[in-house]
């Protein structure tokens, strides 16, 4: 096995798999209302996943985490978890969703061999959520939270993306989700992904700083909680909460110095960092003679590209 390291001495312990750019939301801060897509033969497919996992396994990576678009627009996305924990090797899969159709697909997602889920759920009051989502109905979303809770996945997280004129005031009612259920409530600074309108960016943005003050001003002081230093987030807790309160912010606060990450998305590119625009298209490794071979030389080509 050998350890993926890369020049600044961090240790890649996770890979982010992105299987399809597809998505069955329209996010405001994420995609354009009309987009086109991948043809479905390029997606990533159970193969190219086994060989992905083989190749983690002999790079000492342990922890996956499928993501999208909306990994639950794949029909297959129950035997990619299969076959992901079917490796000796892998001990944690993990997806990130909106959850749309997670409630209905959970138990076989579960049976699967899914560790944990990470749902995205940025405003309660619906016509909020409706509003970001572009039509999206919030209910499924709390539908998919209970299902998480009652078959037992754990930690079950919340991610929120705090977007000024949207949702900055909803992220008193979000942290309240945290008080009485163990579930753990993160908020999101808003990135600039596709750069473009910088100025309605700024406009958009809300520092971490004032979405916990705006929680704070509720709730009091928020009480640190241990954790892990290579999570991304800074975890608090309401006094007396079951569950937790954190900040993801990556504008304000990078976590480089942590980073223990790299993506794969959904058109086979590497990605080392989500700030920059470095990619390396390793779709042609995936077809190599020997493609786990070929694909231990591109992750490590982009772990040593890491910034
Ligand atoms: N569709 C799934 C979901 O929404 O959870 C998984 C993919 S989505 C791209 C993964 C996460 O990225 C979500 O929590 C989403 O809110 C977040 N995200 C998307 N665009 C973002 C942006 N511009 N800034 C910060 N977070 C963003
Ligand atoms: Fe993007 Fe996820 Fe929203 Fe879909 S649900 S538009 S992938 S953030």
């Amino acid at each position: 096995m050998t350890p993926l390291i890369d020049p600044f001495a961090r240790a890649i312990s996770y890979l982010r798999v992105s299987v399809t750019d597809r998505c069955d939301f329209r996010c405001t801060y994420c995609m354009s209302e009309h987009m086109t897509f991948l043809p479905k033969a390029d997606l990533l497919s159970l193969e190219e996943l086994d060989r992905l996992c083989t190749t983690f396994v002999r790079l000492g990576v342990q922890k996956l985490r499928i993501t999208g678009g909306e990994p639950l627009v794949r029909k297959e996305l129950p035997e990619m978890i299969a076959r992901a924990r079917a490796k000796e090797g892998v001990e944690d899969v993990a997806i990130t969703t909106n959850g749309l159709l997670f409630a209905r697909r959970a138990k076989e997602l579960v049976e699967a061999g899914l560790n944990r889920v990470n749902i995205s759920l940025d405003a309660l009051t619906p016509e909020v959520f409706a509003r970001i989502t572009r039509g999206g109905k919030v209910e499924r979303v709390l539908e998919a939270i209970e299902k998480a809770l009652e078959l037992g996945l754990h930690p079950v997280k919340l991610n929120a993306v705090v977007i000024r004129g949207m949702n900055e005031e909803e992220v008193v009612p979000l942290a309240g989700l945290s008080l009485d259920r163990p579930l753990h409530v993160r908020f999101i600074e808003y990135m600039h992904l596709d750069n473009s309108d910088p100025e309605a960016y700024r406009r958009r943005f809300v520092p971490g700083k004032e979405t916990r003050a705006r929680i704070e001003a509720v709730y009091g002081p928020l009480e640190p909680v241990p954790h892990d230093p290579t999570s991304p987030a800074r975890v608090f807790k309401i006094p007396g909460a079951q569950g937790t309160v954190g900040f993801i912010n990556p504008v304000t606060e990078p976590f480089c110095t942590h980073c223990s990450r790299l993506r794969l998305t959904s058109d086979k590119k590497l990605r080392p960092c989500l700030l920059t625009d470095l990619e390396m298209d390793i779709a042609w490794a995936f077809a190599a003679p020997e493609p786990v071979e070929a694909l231990v030389d591109a992750i490590l080509i982009a772990t040593n590209r890491k910034p």
